[in-house]
């Protein structure tokens, strides 16, 4: 028996429940030539919300993912793109100037790019391209060099009304509640409605305590009411969600039992160091409203990733790849799709 066909796959009803998944799949760019499969394959085990970067590649590859879904088992989850009230690295891309190639030339950079950002008699469309690099060792006349882009607050707007995503999430920290004010301000501009628009916070790293970073977050609450914005507390055991060493698990789970009797109003969602073992810490009391996962849930299924890649094909082609990858996904997200205890009540 399918056990997927009973999981709950309304975000706001899994909020409440405290079954809600996420995959957080836009943390780096390095990954991305499987980016579309990642997300086909979590869409498909259950997952509530797909978190990428804000990046036009990125989106494309997701929402193609969720089309392929949702025509498939008819569910779709919220696509949601992270933006940052700070200093914000965004992407690589790589740049030429096409008018110095040769006419001669047989375009090895236009063969080696998996996106196909580079095209007849053109340079790199930066819409296109991700940053994978292929392209770079291809050219013989070493033209094509990375070039990094940052995304300040004042592209928000723009951004987010060509993006259109179903949610948002704010990375932010202590201290910065005058530019989170004005991230807000700038998100609200795009006039896109939010289904929920996440703040994701943590303690690691800030020198602060449970009672401080809460205070925080109560501000954060504020400035979202005043907008009439519905909000979702991330909480970031670790600073990255691709952080999966030792002790991992247990530093969101800390987390949370510091927090969730002093946060502000909204579900308390774990993230950063997630992994197959931060269930075992609720088997039998209440907890989060969900999880997060991130560099475990790529890791699971990357030797298949890997594989159908080096085969140059997408693994929806590839049925025992597939099936494989689907049944180590449903291994890390049914325990909290189907998770009986609800979310602690304050
Ligand atoms: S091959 Fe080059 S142009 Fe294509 S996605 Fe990768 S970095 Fe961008
Ligand atoms: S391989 Fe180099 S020279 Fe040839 S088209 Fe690409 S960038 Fe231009």
């Amino acid at each position: 028996m399918d056990l997927n066909i009973h999981a709950c796959s309304d975000g706001e009803e899994a909020l409440a429940k405290g079954n809600w998944v996420k995959l957080i799949c836009g943390a780096s760019n390095q990954d991305l030539p499987a980016i579309s499969d990642l997300c086909a394959v979590y869409a498909t085990a259950g997952v509530h919300c797909i978190d990428v970067a804000p990046d036009a590649a990125v989106v494309c590859a997701a929402r193609e993912a969720l089309d392929w879904v949702e025509a498939a088992i008819g569910i779709r989850p919220w696509l949601m793109i992270s933006l940052s009230d700070g200093a914000d690295k965004h992407f690589r891309k790589a740049w030429f100037d096409p008018k110095r190639c040769p006419l001669t030339c047989p375009r090895p950079c236009q063969a080696k790019c998996p996106a196909k950002a580079i095209t007849n008699f053109a340079g790199v469309n930066t819409k296109r391209c991700y940053g994978c690099g292929r392209c770079l060792s291809a050219c013989p006349l070493g033209l094509i060099e990375e070039k990094e882009e940052h995304l300040c607050i004042k592209d928000f707007a723009p951004l987010i009304a060509e993006l259109r995503p179903d949610a948002i999430e704010i990375h932010t920290a202590p201290g910065r509640q005058k530019e989170f004010r004005k991230a807000v301000a700038a998100i609200m501009e795009a006039n896109v409605s939010f289904k929920r628009v996440a703040v994701s916070c943590g303690l690691q790293g800030y020198g602060i305590n449970s009672e401080e970073l809460a205070q925080e977050l109560w501000e954060r609450h504020a400035c979202l009411r005043h907008h009439e914005q519905k909000p979702l507390w991330q909480l970031d055991g670790r600073r990255m969600s691709g952080d999966i060493g030792k002790g991992t698990a247990k530093a969101a789970v800390d987390l949370w039992a510091k927090l969730h009797p002093l946060a502000p109003p909204g579900p308390l969602q774990l993230a950063g160091g997630t992994n197959a073992k931060t269930i075992q810490y609720f088997l039998n009391q209440n907890g989060p409203a969900g999880i997060a996962f991130g560099g475990m849930a790529r890791q699971l299924i990357q030797p298949w990733l890997l594989k159908a890649d080096a085969n140059q094909i997408s693994l929806r082609e590839w049925p025992e790849g597939w099936q494989a990858a689907l049944a180590a996904a449903k291994q890390l997200v049914n325990p909290w799709l189907f998770r009986k205890s609800g979310p602690e009540v304050c």
